[in-house]
């Protein structure tokens, strides 16, 4: 199966080549941020994803992690970090449905605001996983 995905006002369209992995919710104070609650993102190795409108993409750099976003209409897209260079993470809102995917973890808990409520069915990883 290919996946695709868009941002909201569609000047940047992606697509996925093969297996994308299964969704992990980052719940960093950056992820928060930038999100506005937390990011729930696939990956994938950065020749599987063919990105069309990429003048309209924006890199937002903090540290080793950079975020991808549409400069038009402000939608989180991406993130990379140089802890894995070659990998780039996609905000799984952005994929268009239906994904195949499931949600496996979430990750730093402990940085989550204290209004959320989390899913106790979905392991979770207060200080992050090795792989994620
Ligand atoms: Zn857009
Ligand atoms: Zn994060």
């Amino acid at each position: 199966m290919s996946l695709s995905g868009k941002c909201l006002c569609e000047s940047i369209t992606y697509t996925i080549e093969g297996e994308a992995r299964d969704v992990i919710n980052c719940h960093c104070s950056r992820c928060r941020r930038h999100t506005g609650h937390f990011m729930a993102a696939t990956g994938v190795d950065a020749q599987q994803l063919a990105v069309s409108g990429e003048d309209e993409l924006r890199w937002y750099a903090t540290a080793d992690v950079e975020y991808g976003f549409c400069g038009n209409c402000g939608s989180t897209l991406f993130w990379r970090t140089s802890r894995r260079p070659g990998y780039v993470s996609i905000a799984a809102g952005t994929l268009t449905p239906p994904t195949d995917l499931k949600t496996i973890a979430t990750i730093y808990t402990n940085y989550a605001s204290d209004y959320h409520s989390f899913d106790e069915a979905i392991p979770s990883h207060p200080e992050g996983r090795p792989d994620a």
